[in-house]
Formats: structure tokens, sequence, C-alpha cells
């Protein structure tokens, strides 16, 4: 109903991120909540952001969205890990694999082994010791525990349109109403300075007592509105444009992300049952946009499905997630580009923050909106620091976009976790970073950082069992990977024919 009492939760935009919040305010708000979502298909959106990491289980298993329905209505695949290739130099590739890498012995972690064995020469890549990595090369995947006894996390790659649309049946079977319409104006009440109601075409308004600004790049409501300010992190992130196209699938049905740097940028490729994903990622200061197309239809594994598609951003965050009675999701609140993945990840967590201190009208005390300012500012730098590591780490030696990057002036935070790493071959990962020590290690030893140091505990190990260690570790990983499905047997055979 539009024009009338006001709603509780009115959401603006209705992509991914839209989508997202009114399914899990259908789901967790108590019974006669009222929530709108207006969105415009003539404005339509982004249209990309098909890889995720881990935590989406915890989203959709918050919703109970089956898996098997879930992946064979987006079209889903499983993700293991991503592949970094060309990143250090061309032709070097590592992975930043979901789970562990080889195993902790006493209070140590497994790094310090490694480091160790490296310096002794004894040390394989560290593709040998993760389980993720082994079965995700040798194109095989397996859910639940392994013969071994272990479990491999994973993600998946989704045709986002398609899930937004599962999202957006799950929200409007439970009562959510959809307005479709061009939100022209944004009406602030004259005395707090809150947003009191969207504006749409033919004098339709929507009144509500708590926004959700979920326009993407737009940013309607917390920056065009509110005036909100946006942190410019182009600094430390230069890339500034995308351009995206699908394509065929030339049956290289990868359980993993790939991410092929380039020239001036780098390219994804994330495959789906029907098609595979292609982007490339650049900075507008040292391509130009046609090379970019032409680098990306270059590159294709098979025909594509449409022209190129260009996508402008500016990386950073706006300074304020939670202004007054609105919060910014998805792409209206930030974006880091899509390296490791973790746009959909971020609205997810947003969304779990907001529910967490949800006010009761409306209303929120200063107190909690700092709270979750504070967090979501955390929570994205740390993101931003562990981006910025795969860029500046790189050998490319010769290229003016890597040596830029390669050069460029780094975050405080960065370079305290930089020098943790060279000195001790310590990671530093506070309370609630999202990245994991396993995940830095990957990226530090896969980027060619080199740690002086490890922990001399791992001395106390004589040479010929950490000979020993590394062997049975590899050998058994190996052993569990053997009997594995390859992806796409073991998909057709979990969703019923992909
Ligand atoms: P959009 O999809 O842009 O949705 C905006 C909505 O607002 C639309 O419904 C639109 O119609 C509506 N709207 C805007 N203006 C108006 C108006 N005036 N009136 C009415 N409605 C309006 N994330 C990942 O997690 N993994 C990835 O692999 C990944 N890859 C990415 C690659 C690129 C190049 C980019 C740019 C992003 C990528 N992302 C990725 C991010 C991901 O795409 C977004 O986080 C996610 O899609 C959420 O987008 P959104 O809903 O915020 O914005």
């Amino acid at each position: 109903m539009t024009g009338s009492a006001p709603y509780d939760f009115v959401i603006a935009g209705g992509g991914t991120a839209g989508w997202m919040c009114a399914a899990a305010l259908a789901r967790f708000t108590p019974p006669g909540t009222r929530i709108a979502l207006v969105e415009s298909e003539a404005i339509g959106t982004v249209g990309v952001g098909e890889a995720t990491i881990p935590q989406i289980h915890h989203f959709n298993g918050a919703l109970g969205l089956g898996e098997a329905d879930f992946l064979r209505e987006t079209k889903g695949t499983f993700k293991l890990g991503i592949s970094f290739d060309g990143w250090l130099r061309e032709g070097a590739s590592y992975m930043h694999a979901f789970g562990n890498v080889g195993r902790p012995l006493g209070l140590l972690p497994f790094q310090h082994f490694w480091l160790r064995a490296q310096k002794l020469g004894l040390a394989k890549p560290l593709q040998r010791y993760s389980l993720n990595e082994l079965a995700a090369r040798t194109m095989r995947m397996h859910r639940g525990k392994t013969a071994g006894g272990h479990e491999m996390p994973y993600a998946y790659h989704f045709d986002a349109a398609l899930y937004a649309a599962t999202l957006r049946r799950f929200a409007e079977t439970r009562g959510v109403e959809r307005i479709e319409g061009i939100i022209e104006h944004v009406a602030l009440d004259g005395e707090s300075g809150d947003i009191a109601a969207l504006r749409l075409g033919g004098q339709r308004e929507v009144a509500g007592r708590f926004f959700f600004d979920c326009t993407g790049f737009r940013a309607l409501l917390i920056g065009e509105a509110l005036g909100t300010g946006f942190d410019d992190w182009s600094n430390y992130l230069p890339c500034d444009r995308a351009v995206a196209v699908p394509c065929a699938s030339g049956g290289d049905f990868t359980p993993f992300t790939r991410s092929i740097a380039g020239k001036s940028g780098w390219q994804w490729r994330i495959p789906l049952q029907h098609r595979i994903g292609n982007g490339l990622v650049y900075s507008s200061t040292h391509l130009s946009d046609d090379e970019a197309s032409a680098t990306l239809l270059g590159g294709l594994d098979g025909e594509p499905q449409g022209n190129p598609r260009p996508i402008r951003f500016t990386t950073g965050r706006r300074a304020e997630h939670w202004r007054g009675n609105c919060l910014a999701l998805g792409l209206a609140a930030g974006f880091m580009e899509p390296l490791e993945s973790t746009s959909i990840h971020l609205v997810q967590s947003a969304i779990s923050r907001f529910l967490a201190v949800m006010p009761a009208h409306g209303e929120a005390a200063p107190a909690v909106r700092d709270w979750f300012n504070h967090q979501a500012a955390f929570e994205w730098e740390r993101i931003r620091d562990f981006l910025v590591l795969h860029y500046t780490a790189n050998q490319r030696e010769g290229e003016p976009f890597w040596d830029h990057v390669r050069h460029m002036p780094l975050p405080d935070t960065l370079i305290a976790k930089l020098e943790l790493w060279r000195e001790a071959g310590f990671i530093h990962r506070e309370h609630e970073e999202l990245f994991t020590e396993v995940g830095w290690f990957q990226v530090l030893a896969g980027q060619g950082v080199e740690a002086r140091g490890y922990n001399p505990m791992a001395d106390a190990l004589p040479e010929a069992d950490l000979r020993a260690m590394l062997e049975q570790t590899e050998t058994a990983l190996v052993e569990q990977v053997k009997p594995m499905p390859r992806h796409l047997d073991f998909l057709q055979g979990y969703i019923g024919g992909a």
C-alpha cells in the first residue's frame, strides 16, 4: 500500500542487497511487521556478483533454503577457493583455498614449520598441504567429512539475478510488499532530518520508519539525500572500472574461481551450470575501455553471450553506513572490488549486525549506531588490507600498473601486519576480522612475501620428524582426494542433473 500509514521498514532497491535484506526481515521480524521494497525494472541491477565465500551458508541456513534447491534455482556450482594466476609474476599460480593448510603441532600453527622447512629446502608449495586446493586442482568435490575425517569448507558460484529471484519469492511469500517504480525524491523530516518517505513517479509516496539504502552505486538515500561522505580508497585500490560478459561453458568446470592477472588489472572466471561469468577489472589510468573489452573477449573459454558491459566504480566506503533512520547495504555502502568475493558477505554481515540491535520503532540510540558504524569500519578496513596485499606484493616488474601498485603507500594496519610476518612469521588476526590466519598465510606465501623469521619452537622438532610430518600430511591429503568424484559429476548427482 502506498501513500498511507508508514511501513516499519522500507527497502530502496531490489538487487542482491535489497532482496537479501527483504528475505532476512521477512524471516526474523515479528508477525505484523510491515515491509516494503521499492525497485525499478527500468533501472535494473548491477548484474554481477557471482562468487561467494563459505559464510553464505549461515545466511541461506538462517532462511532455511535447502542447498540442492538453491543450487538448482541459481544454476550454482561449488567453490573451494580462488586461484590467483599471474599475480606474483606471469606463469606463477597459487590458491587462496578455504579450510586448513597443513596442521598445527603443539602450540604452533603450521606456517612456522613450513617456513623452517622452506629454509631447509624441504617444503613443497602450500598446495600440497591443502585438502581444498588438492581437490580443486584435480577438479574434484566432496561434501561432509572426508575419509580422513576432515571437512572441506566451500562456497558457491551462482547467477546473482537468479539468487535475487529466489530471495524475492521467499520474501513475497512472507508478506514483503514489492513496489515497482522510480524513486524520484527522498523526503526528509523537517525536524529530525531523518528520512520520512520515498516519492515515486505518479505522485506516489512510500512512508516508513526505517529505511535501507540498497540503491547500488547511486546511494540515493545515504549519499544523495543524507549527504554522508565517502572514504575514497583509490589510493590503495586503484582499479576503477570493470567490463563483464558471460560466455558459453568450455567444459572446464572448475570448483574454484579463477583470478587472472593481466597487463593493467585482472580477469575473473566464474563457472556456473549454464555459462561462465567473466569480467576484467582494471585501472582506467592504465588501460582504455576499448583495450579492456578486446582483452576480455580475447581471453574467453567460449562464445560470448552478448556485448561486454562496462561498469564504473570508485573503491571505498561510506563514512557512516548507518545514519539517522537509514542503513546502507551493498554497493550503496561502498565497494572494494571483487577480488576476494566479499561484497555479498558484507551485505550479510551488516544484516546480521542490524538484526542484533534492531531498533523497536525505527529509532536507534546513538550508541547503537556508533557501535554498528565502528564494527563496519573495522570489518571493511581489514578486508581492504587483505585485498591490497594481493596488489602490492607483486613481482611483475616493468608493467606500469603493477609497478604503481607495488610502490603505492600502504595503510598503517597492513604495514604492521607485514612487519609481524616478515620478522616473526606471525599473523595477527583480531577478533571478528573476516580473513583467517590461514587465508593470510596463503596469500603472503603466494605473493612471495618472505618471512625472515619463524617461531624457534619449530626448531624443537628434529629435522627427520619435520620431513616425516610434511610427507605424512601430504600423503594423507592426497589419499583423501583420490576417491572424490569430479565436481560436475558430484553436482549433477547432488541436484539431480545439472
Ligand atoms: P544493484 O544490483 O545495483 O541494485 C540496485 C537496486 O536499486 C536495483 O534494484 C535498482 O533498480 C534500484 N534502484 C536504483 N535507483 C533507483 C531508483 N531511483 N528508483 C528505484 N529503484 C532504484 N560481490 C560478490 O560477493 N562476489 C562477486 O564475485 C562480485 N563481483 C562483482 C564484480 C563487479 C565488477 C562489481 C561492480 C560488483 C561485484 N560484486 C560481487 C558486488 C555485488 O555485485 C553487489 O554487492 C551485489 O550485487 C549487491 O548489489 P546491490 O544490490 O547493492 O546493487
